[in-house]
């Protein structure tokens, strides 16, 4: 039983759930080491959104002042279908509500910002490394190795590694992510190549826009300062591939752009206009996987630990992917210096992974919510009418749940409740405490 906070944590990977619990530990006093396969040269592409949950954390590590300046600040994702009515107006966030406004950003400015803190904070990163397996895990710490054949120890091992993780493996060594049989295509273009519905300017075409036609959604989100570039982009059922297939559709852009454009007659202009501008060298694929829920988090001797993508990788449709991450992140690094005899680890990470599990659950939730909602017309009436769950909007707050939880507070808490003296656990202690607490009688002379 392990009942001393760890004091050295070796975490794998530099990925955004990674870095951040690394900036989370240190400012919990916890020093650490973190181990990523890639060279920071390789540049990242593609952008973020980030709602108020995962704004409110980077703002507490101090990194919101430096992030929401480099990215497209905004609050609602419009829903539109075929005939450019609006259906509804999602939240992804509001400052009055939620008290941050959404930020779409590049992931590049994203690791930026964060690798920059990690080496402000003097958090050493070895780059280039692949971790391999566990040695073994004992009352001392953790022994893990390298494919180089490395190896090194610490007194926690994090897999921050993604969705493909080999930490997992020791976790869960039979868990392998499932393709959900989707695959989103997307390109980055200039907003001015867009043509927009008679009588609308450019100027109050609403963005981001999901529009729902035949087809399914075709989104258009705006991604860096000033509005000027958007992401567009819609999904498409394919067959799973490997990776080698994976790579091959991306490097056919022909048949990449072919796969694109499939029914291009049914879309309003403004997404064949899309269509039509459509820069091949931007053009990327995204296949959807996600991890099947984990009986657990960690392992039997509570010192090899995985979070982010590696736990839980959800489907993206409600763009709370790496919010998650920062919030599992940011939540162990509160937990871990409060261990002691009364809150053991392994009772500590139990607590905290049903936490996380019971808000991953409500995300995943929201986003079948959300994806009924984009079905065509006639099926999402179809299911509204067999009382299956469609997502409405309103305007008073209905995701304060997500977007306004203290989840640092909520894990304190547990721990002050799981503390806290109680007068019966121990009767010596109480009977000392009743006593010491009695006024000595005077005794007549
Ligand atoms: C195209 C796209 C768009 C997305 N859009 C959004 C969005 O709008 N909003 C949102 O919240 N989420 C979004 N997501 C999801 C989000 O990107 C992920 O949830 C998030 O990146 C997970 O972060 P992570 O650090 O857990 O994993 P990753 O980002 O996968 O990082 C894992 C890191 O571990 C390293 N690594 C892997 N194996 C090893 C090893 N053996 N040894 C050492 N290092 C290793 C990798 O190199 C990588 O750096 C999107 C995802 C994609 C692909």
């Amino acid at each position: 039983m392990i009942s001393t906070p760890p004091k050295h944590a070796a975490i794998i990977g530099a990925g955004l759930t990674g870095l951040t619990l690394a900036i989370s530990l240190h400012r919990q006093g916890i020093s650490c080491m973190i181990y990523e396969l890639r060279q920071p040269t390789v540049a990242t592409s593609g952008a973020l959104m980030l709602s108020p949950n995962a704004l409110r954390i980077l703002d507490t590590l101090g990194l919101y002042e430096r992030l929401y300046r480099q990215g497209y600040n905004f609050e609602t994702l419009e829903f539109k279908n075929h005939e450019q009515v609006t259906t509804d107006k999602y939240y992804l966030g509001e400052e009055k509500l939620y008290r941050y406004k959404a930020l779409r950003i590049y992931r590049q400015s994203l690791l930026t910002q964060l690798r920059a803190e990690v080496t402000k904070l003097e958090i050493p990163i070895t780059y280039g490394v692949k971790f391999s397996h566990v040695i073994s895990e004992d009352d001392n710490g953790v022994n893990f190795a390298f494919f180089d054949g490395i190896h090194a120890t610490a007194d926690i091992l994090v897999g921050a590694d993604g969705i493909h993780s080999t930490v997992r493996k020791y976790i869960g060594p039979d868990v392998v992510p499932r393709y959900s049989g989707f695959v989103a295509i997307t390109c980055a273009l200039q907003r001015n190549k867009l043509t927009y519905p008679a009588n609308v300017s450019a100027k109050d075409y609403p963005m981001p826009v999901a529009i729902h036609g035949k087809n399914g959604a075709f989104v258009m989100a705006p991604q860096n300062t000033d509005g000027s570039e958007v992401l567009a982009g819609t999904q498409r059922a394919y067959p799973e591939q490997d990776r080698a297939g994976w790579d091959a559709l991306l490097g056919d852009r022909k048949s990449l752009l072919q796969l694109f454009r499939q029914g291009y007659e049914s879309w309003p202009t403004i997404v064949q206009s899309a269509l039509d501008n459509v820069p091949l060298d931007t053009l990327a694929i995204w296949p959807y996987y996600v991890v099947p829920r984990l009986e657990s988090w960690f392992s039997t001797n509570s010192r090899v630990i995985i979070l982010g993508d590696a736990a839980h990788a959800i489907p993206p449709t409600a763009g709370q992917g790496a919010s998650q991450g920062f919030e599992d992140a940011f939540t162990l690094a509160a937990l871990l210096p409060c261990i002691t005899t009364k809150l053991p680890l392994d009772k500590a990470l139990t607590e905290w992974k049903n936490m996380r599990q019971q808000r991953i659950d409500k995300v995943i939730k929201l986003t079948m919510q959300l994806n009924n909602a984009r079905l065509p017309e006639a099926e999402r009436e179809k299911l509204a009418a067999s009382g299956a769950d469609v997502w409405q909007s309103g305007d008073s707050g209905e995701l304060g749940w997500l977007y306004n939880a203290d989840v640092e507070k909520e894990v304190l808490a547990y721990v002050k409740a799981e503390t806290k003296p109680s007068p019966h656990t121990c009767p010596i202690d109480w009977l000392m405490s009743k006593m010491s607490a009695t006024k000595p009688e005077t005794v007549a002379p």
